[in-house]
């Protein structure tokens, strides 16, 4: 069921805080009475007659049929993300590229162009480039930051602008306003990967995004559990083509992992309160660091999206960047030094994680992209988990010290 309606909830909730939309909204409890929401592990639901299947496959009534169109822990998942980006409609998937894949199949087709930023998610860029350019629908990459740059990119045939803020690894700030004033002029949609803020920190909608794309995977489930997304929307009409495309094409989400990211949601604002404030630590620590040439954190004024994600943010997101003085060996020490931290390309994780950009998740671009993104050899992203903060800086002292630091 994606559309979001007020099941569960006795209040109104127009009147009710993120933190509690998080925790009471989406749950249409059973005849047993529980508390807590269950999983609905059924492939199938049964009709009360003949005549009710028949009805419910006319689409006469709504109702379950087949968990691959829609089931209770998928919906009680999807009513409590929409609640929280502020949107009418809610679809989950599979995964965060297959609710990307799935709005592009639902929404594009041949001869048409996408203005997408060249920060995005790599995979996403594989997706357009590697997939959908077979299908003849071509991708234009910009500086996610540069304005003009997405309006000279738009061509008539430009039915999509894709975007993520903050970026990965650098974390900069696109303004989201002004570039649905450009997508919207050129009758195009806008479409926001929401994954650095989650809707706790970020409400692309409410800046005029048209759609917002999640992977469940990263903050939402928040303890690296499971694989998941989805596709949030106020558009009746997206959210019908995009409904019809999941029936038949079959990117759905699991009802388990449907139940965790619905959990996850509780303690979302929680959760992202601390990823910030330790991901504020280890920026500031990092900037008096002898051996840091540069830092990239959205919170440091220094920082060029500052004044940006200041006002279209509620805080600065817990992903960290920094060049180490040297080149890939001395980062590889410096990584390799540190005792705690998980070395994984994942983030969103209780589980502070430390990354190399430039041999992981972006060592498939070429020299040049990766130099027109910032990813050089000596840059390292450090994504802030929940534990200690003492601990975690101490731990990357330890990296310092193994990477030469007197
Ligand atoms: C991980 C990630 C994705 C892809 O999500 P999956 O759930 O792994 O498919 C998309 N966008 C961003 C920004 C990501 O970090």
């Amino acid at each position: 069921m994606s559309k979001v309606n007020s099941a569960g909830l006795d209040a109104d909730p127009n009147e009710l805080g993120l933190e509690t939309l998080a925790i009471r909204s989406g749950h249409v409890r059973s005849p047993e009475r529980e508390h807590a929401e269950p999983i609905f592990a059924t492939s199938s639901f049964i009709f009360n007659s003949a005549e009710q299947a028949a009805s419910l496959f006319a689409e006469e009534e709504t109702g379950n049929v087949y968990s691959r169109f829609t089931n209770p822990t998928v919906a009680t998942f999807e009513t409590r993300l929409g609640y929280l980006e502020g949107a009418n409609y809610c679809v989950g998937t599979s995964s965060g590229l297959a609710a990307i894949s799935g709005l592009v199949l639902c929404q594009l087709k041949a001869g048409e162009h996408v203005v997408a930023s060249r920060e995005l998610f790599g995979s996403t860029i594989s997706l357009f480039k590697k997939i959908f350019s077979r299908f003849d629908i071509s991708i234009t990459l910009v500086s996610v930051s540069d304005n003009d740059a997405w309006q000279k990119a738009v061509t008539s045939n430009t039915k999509m602008l894709f975007l993520e803020t903050p970026t990965n690894p650098l974390c900069q700030v696109a303004d989201i306003a002004q570039i649905a004033q450009i997508a919207r002029a050129a009758g195009a949609m806008l479409v926001v990967d929401n994954c650095f803020c989650t809707p706790i920190l970020q409400q692309p909608l409410s800046l005029g995004a048209d759609v917002v794309i999640h992977t469940a995977t990263k903050y939402l489930d928040g303890q690296g559990r499971c694989v998941g997304g989805a596709m949030v929307t106020n558009n009746e009409q997206i959210h019908d083509d995009y409904f019809a495309m999941l029936r038949t094409t079959g990117p759905s989400m699991s009802p388990f992992n449907a139940w965790v990211f619905l959990k996850g949601l509780e303690t979302l604002s929680l959760r992202m309160a601390r990823h910030c404030e330790n991901a504020r630590g280890i920026a500031e620590w990092l900037q008096k660091h002898d051996m840091v040439e540069s830092v990239f954190y959205p919170g440091l004024k220094a920082h060029s999206g500052h004044d940006l994600a200041k006002r279209q943010q509620s805080d600065f997101g817990g992903v960290v960047s920094f060049r180490i003085k040297g080149g890939r060996s001395v980062s590889w020490k410096f990584i390799n030094g540190t005792r705690i931290l998980s070395i994984t390309a994942n983030l969103g994780d209780a589980k502070t994680t430390i990354t190399h950009p430039a041999s992981t998740t972006h060592g498939r671009l070429t020299e040049e992209e990766r130099n027109l993104s910032g990813v050089t050899e000596n840059l390292i992203r450090v994504a802030a988990g929940l534990e200690n903060l003492d601990d975690i800086i101490a731990d990357l002292e330890h990296g310092f010290t193994a990477a030469g630091a007197p």
